[in-house]
């Protein structure tokens, strides 16, 4: 009789639950730091017992925190001597008045 390999992945419990894929929606929102305080607290419960969702706030934390290094620094406001003398570059004006 051959055994049937089915029985093996029956007998495996799902990586991942109907609630982790709720969770795991909710986890970009919850790095973001825009998941409602009650959604966090849910959230962290799942998660301290929920290894495969831990492990996934953990990569999603890691991606995000190399998003963070690749990303272009934006541009400080530019004081106002800055903003004259760019004006000035833009208006061809550069190296002051000449006599
Ligand atoms: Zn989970």
């Amino acid at each position: 009789m051959r055994p049937r390999g089915l029985r093996i992945t029956r007998n495996v419990k799902p990586v991942h639950s109907r609630e982790c894929r709720a969770i795991f929606a909710a986890l970009s929102e919850f790095v973001d730091g825009t998941l409602p305080a009650r959604n966090c607290r849910e959230l962290r419960q799942h998660l301290s017992g929920c290894k495969p969702c831990l492990q996934y706030l953990d990569s999603l934390r890691k991606t995000i925190d190399l998003c963070r290094v690749y990303q272009t620094t934006p541009a400080p406001p530019l004081s106002g001597a800055v903003r004259k003398a760019f004006a000035r570059v833009l208006t061809g004006k550069v190296g002051g008045r000449r006599s």
